[in-house]
């Protein structure tokens, strides 16, 4: 399930919202109903640390 952590920049309150696809509701504070909540970026759990990039769907041949 697609959850997002959210952050509120009023009283600093980190909480998870599940957001669905098709349903959007307005993102408040459960905590105080402020609007001013910024998406939260969380970090990934990595094993091992790759620092080139491989390029997914590369253009390869013709169509
Ligand atoms: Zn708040």
């Amino acid at each position: 399930m697609p959850i997002f952590e959210y952050v509120c920049g009023k009283c600093g309150k980190v909480f998870e919202k599940l957001v669905l696809g098709k349903s959007r509701e307005p993102l408040v504070c459960p905590d105080c109903g402020s609007k001013q909540v910024a998406l939260k970026f969380s970090t990934f759990s990595s094993s091992s640390t790759s620092t080139r990039s491989t390029p997914t769907c590369a253009p390869s041949g013709g169509g």
